[in-house]
């Protein structure tokens, strides 16, 4: 499972299995966390991609 989440306020993007498409996520919010508004800057440092196995 990945996740791709708000640094700050932890809102989840994404969550998935797939790997994501970070561009379309950022797209699809307007480049902005929805929920605290946090810009984002997509050099991934500002959010955490989590790749757990099972
Ligand atoms: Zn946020």
């Amino acid at each position: 499972m990945i996740t791709v989440v708000c640094r700050k306020c932890g809102y989840v993007f994404y969550k998935g299995t797939k790997v994501p498409n970070l561009y379309k996520i950022y797209a699809s919010v307007g480049g902005r966390c929805p929920r605290c508004g946090r810009e984002i800057s997509w050099v991934p440092v500002d959010v955490k991609v989590k790749r757990r196995r099972k």
